[in-house]
Parts: C-alpha cells; structure tokens; sequence
C-alpha cells in the first residue's frame, strides 16, 4: 500500500482499517481488557454479535486495493474477505449480493457464509454461488466446505482466489484437493476478475480499477500453482487406492 493510501485510510478513519496489523488489534484489544477491568469500559455480553464478522454491501476502495492485492507474499493481510453471488434459481428472491470479512482471531468468512448468508437451506431449490475471496481456504474450512457440498448436491460453488494461502503446506494442498473432489470450481483471479469485483463489490465511485503493476505475472504466477496442486488429485487418489488394498490384502492374508 503507498503512504498516500494509507493516509487516506486514516482521515477516513473506517472501522474496519484498524484490524489489518496484528500489533494494532493487540494493542487495541489490550486496551478494551484494561478499560474493563478498571470499570471505565462495560460492554454488555448480550449487545456482542455471535461471530467477529463484518458483513456489508461494498467493500471501501483502498481496503479492496490492499486486501485483495496478488501478491506473493500476504505480509499482513491476516483475514479474508469474501465477496458473494448466490443465485437461488428462483425469480422471487434474485440474486443475493455482499461480503464477509473475518477477524483472524474468530470464525472464517467461509464458515460464516453458510450460517449468515444460507441460514435457511431448502433441498428443493438449485443454488449456484459464486465466491471471489481474498486468498483460498485454510485447511479447516476447506475440509468443511468440502462436507457441505457432499451433503448439499444441489449448492454448487464456484470459488475465485486473489491469493494462494500458505499453498506449501501440505495439508492446504490436501484441503484444495478435496474441494475439487467434492466438486467445488477452484480458480485463481485473473486481471479482468479484479476489475468486476471492483465494479460490483467496492465503493468505487464510478471510477475504474487501475490494476497494479504485477497483477498478470501474479496471476500467472498462483494459476499454474494451483494446476499443480489440483493436477495431483489423480496420483494421490491412486496411491490411496493403492495403500487402502495393500492394507486389506495383508489383513485378510
Ligand atoms: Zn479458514
């Protein structure tokens, strides 16, 4: 982010800038503690909202520049923003349009999707959802999305990533593969996706997006990652087969 943005952000003094640096949401959750307990602070536990998610309409301009920036390394952008489509496949209630931003702290956007977002599920209707996230899903949430969609046949989701969270990882590698065995499109964003998620997710006062510098080569760069990753479903599924009959056959022999 240029120094100019940043301290635009700060005249604008956003609620939701302050939790992007982790020293800045210690402090300030130190600070709540400390008033608390001095007495000068209450906060009713009923006045809480049950998740630390922040759902809204458009995301402001220079959060979306900073959040969703493909870059390599993610250096403090540690929550994910999730920008929805759900079409229901009925006319009465349309397309259903938002987003989820999580605390790094408390539940993902992914999970609070399905409780905010999809609260009420009817088996009977077709729902085709589209997710354009900042980086692609933990393995924790990737393993439960992964059961939603085998549980739900009639929701099928197609998620667009920014970034590749931690895509060394093993078991982030694992997790993108069951999403794609469970039948979940997995895409990396491309140039043109940022564009439309700027027209359709950000308060961007009508001006159009200027794509940074990298954003081809970073795109480029995670696509072919993420072919990678996904490309070794099918050997990892051999191996699989493979071990579970060895074990068998030495069971039975
Ligand atoms: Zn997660």
């Amino acid at each position: 982010m240029t120094k100019d943005a940043e301290e635009k952000k700060t005249e604008g003094e956003r609620a939701v800038d302050n939790r992007e640096v982790p020293s800045t949401e210690v402090e300030a959750t130190n600070d709540a503690v400390a008033n608390n307990q001095n007495g000068a602070f209450q906060v009713e536990p009923m006045e809480l909202p049950p998740f630390e998610i922040t759902a809204g309409d458009r995301i402001d301009p220079f959060v979306f520049k900073f959040q969703f920036k493909n870059v390599e390394y993610s250096s403090g952008r540690n929550k994910t923003f999730l920008c929805y489509l759900v079409d229901k496949g009925n006319t009465t209630d349309g397309l259903l349009r938002g987003y989820l931003e999580d605390e790094h702290t408390g539940p993902h956007a992914e999970e609070a999707f399905f409780i905010q977002c999809l609260p009420l599920y009817d088996p009977a209707l077709k729902y085709t959802v589209t997710w354009y996230v900042s980086s692609s899903p933990c393995s924790a949430c990737a393993a439960k999305i992964a059961e939603v969609l085998k549980a739900r046949n009639n929701v099928k989701l197609s998620i667009f990533a920014a970034r590749l969270f931690e895509w060394e990882e093993a078991e982030i590698q694992d997790g993108l593969r069951a999403l794609h065995a469970a039948g979940c499109k997995l895409r990396v964003m491309k140039p043109l996706d940022f564009s439309y998620i700027w027209d359709t997710f950000v308060e961007n006062e009508e001006q159009p997006l200027n794509l940074w510098e990298d954003c081809k080569e970073n795109y480029e760069y995670y696509h072919e990652k993420l072919a990678d990753i996904l490309q070794r479903l099918v050997g990892t599924l051999l191996y699989v087969v493979k071990m579970a009959s060895r074990r068998a056959s030495m069971f039975w022999n």
